[in-house]
């Protein structure tokens, strides 16, 4: 394939905020950046104050996003854990992914070697490289903390310092608040584990732009090798997206702070490669290309969609998501919320925000119809993101089919209200209900959208989404006065729309 894209978004949690914390009950832990030797870094901490014979200390399997194991653990070797004496004190390797270590409550520090996970994009033998950490030493390391740090089973929620040692002209780009300590160490708090991993961070001289839009304070930075003041350029691009979204969520983002994190690397291969993995409150993206004329153009893309997460699932999740298994997780069975409204307001906003005319949103229609018919249209969605793990092949339809039922519910909602509400009054209500620290019973949410809206809204759940009747395309676009030729896969305008098909048009798209 010439232009691989490939996206792989997570589902998240949690603001950031810096906890101060005068408790002993932390994971205190060192991050030497600045030693590096064979790309290994060495890790140090010393365990929460306990009264433990023994406890799992445990390296994440996989992160939220991905479906797959992705054992990070295969990249900790020389694991040791000492009492206050330096004495080594027992542990055993249980499996790839986590250890025992026995009488606990006498250990002091634990240590070990983590090996990074990928060292270029050129290779494509570790797929999920958003995910993972690379060290180049003295130029740039991308820090995903589940490969790089762990926990106790029987010690969880529990917060984490990191102090970290590196080059003293390197800057930590991240969704936290780095503090610096002395020029070559930082520190970083995080409430738990949970927010730990879901705050990546890069570690290299600075290429940064900051953007304030509304209240929120944006981080654009950038790292490339060859090019290393990029971040305004690609900045600006973002810029335009990110005030069109504030207008589209009424006039306010529900986040402080974000962060780009941009990696890219050029090269001499043709075509272009992009991995991104989005979190609460930041993003990393991964790209390498021949040219970089590409990129800002494809970060848009990007961007847009990312950024949308900021709604679902940063504020409006369930309990699976909260309370996130790093070794087996249990899955939500709404993914089409999570990635389909996601995708949907990607595509809904620019024609709504007049950014883009009425033939490139019947083209963008037509291109989800097209990515929609390369999957099963028999399967209920609820049941493969409830089985996300071993439904692999199905689970790009979310990005494809997963839009379309948020423009049929869109469409339908406005129906229903008589042009009142939407699919954006929607996500706005169910944000102010639940929001970044309350989530909803994985079982009770059609319910409780349907309390909010219409009765017929649960019909639409259980025939659609639940139940396996193919998306109803045709029959409600033309409420909105297009037409759907569904042999040709062909999004046109009526020739002759009556008044109620414009109304409702005008509700909908604002044309
Ligand atoms: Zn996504």
């Amino acid at each position: 394939m010439n232009n691989l894209i490939k996206l792989v978004f997570v589902l998240i949690i949690f603001p950031t905020t810096i906890i101060a914390q005068s408790s002993k009950k932390i994971y205190n832990y060192n991050i030497d950046l600045l030693h590096v030797s064979n790309d290994e870094v060495t890790v140090s901490f010393a365990p929460p104050k306990n009264n433990l014979k023994q406890g799992k200390f445990i390296i994440p399997k996989l992160v939220p996003g991905f479906y797959q194991a992705m054992n990070f653990g295969q990249y900790v070797s020389n694991l040791v854990a000492t009492d206050k004496n330096g004495k080594k004190i027992s542990t055993e390797r249980l499996d790839q992914n986590s250890w025992m270590v026995h009488d606990l409550k006498h250990v002091n520090k634990i240590s070990y070697q983590v090996a990074d996970g990928w060292d270029s994009l050129e290779k494509d033998t570790y797929e999920a490289k958003s995910a993972g950490s690379m060290f180049i030493k003295d130029s740039v390391f991308v820090i995903n903390y589940n490969s790089l740090v762990g926990y106790f089973e029987e010690i969880k929620d529990t917060p984490y310092q990191i102090n970290i040692t590196k080059n003293k002209d390197f800057y930590a780009s991240s969704a936290l608040d780095y503090k610096k300590k002395d020029k070559n160490t930082d520190i970083v708090w995080a409430k738990d584990y949970r927010q730990l991993v879901d705050s990546p961070a890069m570690y290299c001289v600075p290429d940064t732009t900051w953007l304030k839009i509304g209240h929120t304070e944006v981080l654009v930075s950038f790292y490339n090798k060859q090019e290393r003041q990029y971040s305004k350029t690609i900045a600006h691009e973002i810029e335009n997206i990110l005030k069109n979204q504030q207008a589209y969520l009424g006039g306010t983002l529900p986040v402080n702070k974000y962060a780009f994190l941009i990696y890219y690397e050029s090269s001499n291969e043709k075509g272009f490669m992009g991995d991104g993995l989005e979190h609460s409150q930041s993003t990393v993206c991964l790209y390498r290309s021949g040219s970089m004329k590409f990129l800002p153009n494809a970060l848009n893309r990007v961007a847009s969609h990312e950024f949308f997460h900021i709604v679902t699932p940063l504020n409006i999740h369930s309990g699976e998501i909260q309370h996130y298994d790093f070794l087996n997780p249990s899955m939500s069975k709404h993914l089409w919320l999570y990635e389909g409204m996601t995708e949907y307001a990607t595509i809904h906003m620019p024609i709504k925000q007049k950014m883009i005319s009425l033939e490139d949103f019947e083209k963008t229609l037509e291109e989800k119809i097209k990515g929609m018919k390369e999957f099963d249209d028999k399967v209920s969605f609820t049941e493969i993101s409830k089985n996300a793990m071993t439904r692999q092949d199905q689970y790009m339809n979310f990005y494809e089919k997963g839009p379309l039922l948020g423009l049929c519910l869109d469409i339908r909602l406005r129906e229903l209200s008589g042009g009142k509400m939407g699919t954006q009054d929607l996500m706005l209500q169910l944000m102010k209900k639940y929001g970044a620290g309350k989530y909803f019973n994985d079982d009770d949410l059609f319910d409780e959208i349907t309390t909010m809206t219409y009765p017929e809204i649960r019909t639409f759940f259980k025939d659609y989404i639940e139940g396996t009747q193919p998306v109803p395309l045709k029959e409600y676009l033309a409420k909105v006065g297009f037409t759907y030729d569904e042999n040709t896969g062909k999004v046109s305008l009526v020739p002759n729309p009556d008044s109620k098909q414009l109304a409702l048009r005008k509700a909908w798209i604002d044309q």
